[in-house]
């Protein structure tokens, strides 16, 4: 729990915790204490970003009808520690590029993507999808 703690102090001063407050606010989502040291902003109906669940900081956006397991939250927990350890914003670009060299090597926005990998992802109800692109270092060979 003092890690929690100390990620939830870390994730206030780098401000992601508060833009995540921010956003539940403007999208009247229902905030609510949560497992972890977690927020639970329930009620996201945006179209973007897909998925159940995401998180901005210490703060877990969930959809109408969702309900969170234990597994849920380690997962939404881990990407929280992902916010501390990325100084908080930096996150947000970060985990876009993990997401979209994801999305080409797999199709996929979670099956390459580290932080998806890293927070877990049978725990996040992802299944992995098998590489379809690879970069290859290799000059290409001379014909003839
Ligand atoms: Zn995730």
């Amino acid at each position: 729990m003092r890690a929690a703690r100390t990620r939830g102090l870390w994730n206030l001063v780098n401000l992601s915790t508060p833009l995540g407050l921010v956003g539940a606010v403007v999208a009247r989502c229902e905030l609510r204490p949560g497992p972890l040291g977690l927020i639970e902003a329930r009620g996201w109906t945006a179209p973007f970003p897909g998925g159940a669940a995401f998180t901005v900081g210490d703060v877990v956006f969930t959809r109408p009808g969702l309900r969170m397991t234990p597994e849920l939250w380690r997962h939404e927990g881990a990407h929280a520690a992902q916010y501390a350890a990325c100084l908080g914003l930096p996150f947000l670009p970060a985990y876009a590029l993990a997401a979209a060299w994801s999305s080409w090597r797999t199709g996929d926005p979670a099956s390459r993507n580290a932080f998806e990998r890293g927070a877990g992802l049978v725990r996040g109800g992802y299944v992995e999808r098998p590489v379809i692109r690879t970069l290859s270092l290799r000059p290409l060979r001379r014909r003839g």
